[in-house]
């Protein structure tokens, strides 16, 4: 547990760390070493800082802490995916997922405990949102998949995707921040060519992040190119509505020429029929973009079910036909309910907050 009297070391940018520095008299690249272990080293105490002198590491433990987040317990999956329940300073628990193939390993990550869209196909929405995670909570996701990396298959991590809890759009900044320490040169240095931002549509947000000229890839939750339908999954289309994300997409792909990828689960008897098919490959063409059909990963006590495999080969025929790239990405981590849209802490007591 964190002592409030504490401050987060990981709350301050490299200026406010290096004037605080200052203050006691220490040279600026004092401030950088500290900022090198806890961003690039992954510090979890300060006295792992070994080069710094004694008495400035105690000077720092007195007024500061880093708050890691601690792998609580990881659940293997017979595919090689490995679920991991963190626990964070205040006690609530997030949900990471490392996920090997022969040539990558990608870290699933989340953004907010819990989430408030409500999709009704998602695990997640049953927990609501509890909270937004912080930059540093963001970031020792991703670093504990790459020890697990090493360690389980002496491999490097290559790919993040922000598919875990929450929306990181509606966690806006502290997800920019987060990616910026995990791709800068001082931090992680991993190409942001290599980390997806998956979002259930936030056309604000999309606008912003192409006006910061952001170098990340992109991906859209769709699920249903005809409003009516897609409003009933996600209720987010009602105030971000079909309209909305196609002109906020072809904004996008003008300032940042990086074509976007559109995640489409097909449902039996909900968006399964030849009007889905063609309001998809409409919808796709607007602007450059590729398709990525996902298994459904039943949540339990649904009524939606994964569609005949002879509606997912007429959407691809469809797509094919029109130009547009399609793939079918298969499921993992299913055993273990580590799969997309099942993160939803069954394995562990979630600590509700009183307040
Ligand atoms: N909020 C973000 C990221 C989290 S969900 C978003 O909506 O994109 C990550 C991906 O899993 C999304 O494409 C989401 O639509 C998909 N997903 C959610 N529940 C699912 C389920 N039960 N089966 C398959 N995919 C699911």
């Amino acid at each position: 547990m964190t002592n409030p009297s504490k401050i987060d070391i990981r709350s301050l940018r490299l200026e406010e760390l290096t004037a605080r520095l200052a203050e006691w008299g220490e040279p600026a690249y004092r401030a950088r070493q500290v900022y090198e272990w806890l961003w690039n080293k992954g510090a979890t105490q300060i006295s792992d800082m070994t080069n710094l002198s004694l008495a400035l590491r105690n000077r720092l433990e007195e007024h500061f802490e880093i708050r890691n987040v601690k792998v609580q317990h990881s659940q293997f999956s017979k595919d090689g995916t490995i679920k991991n329940a963190l626990t964070l300073h205040d006690g609530l628990v997030v949900e990471s997922v490392m996920i090997p193939t022969p040539t990558r390993i990608t870290a699933c990550v989340s953004s907010q405990v819990g989430c408030s869209l409500g999709c009704t196909f998602c695990a997640t929405a049953r927990m609501k949102r509890m909270r937004n995670l912080n930059p540093d909570e963001i970031y020792d996701q991703v670093v504990a998949i790459q020890k697990q990396a090493q360690e389980t298959l002496g491999r490097p991590l290559t790919n993040i995707v922000f598919m875990g809890m929450g929306e990181p759009l509606l966690n806006y900044r502290n997800t920019m921040e987060a990616i910026e320490k995990i791709t800068s040169p001082q931090g992680l240095g991993l190409s942001p060519r290599r980390i997806t931002v998956s979002t259930a549509g936030v056309a604000k947000m999309i606008r912003q992040m192409a006006d910061e000229k952001v170098r990340f890839k992109l991906a859209l939750s769709l699920h249903s190119a005809i409003d009516s339908k897609r409003s009933r999954l996600m209720p987010i289309n009602e105030t971000n509505t079909l309209a909305d994300l196609e002109a906020a997409l072809d904004y996008w792909y003008q300032q940042t020429r990086s074509r976007v990828t559109l995640e489409y689960v097909v449902w039996e008897g909900v968006n399964d029929g030849e009007e889905d098919v063609r309001a998809l490959v409409r919808f796709a063409r607007k602007f450059p973009s590729k398709v990525n059909l996902i298994e459904y990963n039943s949540v339990g006590e649904d009524s939606l079910r994964q569609a005949h495999p002879s509606a997912i080969a007429a959407y691809t025929e469809a797509l094919e036909a029109a130009g547009i790239t399609c793939s079918f990405r298969r499921s993992r981590g299913r055993d273990i309910d580590a799969a997309c849209g099942q993160l939803a802490n069954k394995g562990e007591a979630v600590v509700q907050k009183t307040s």
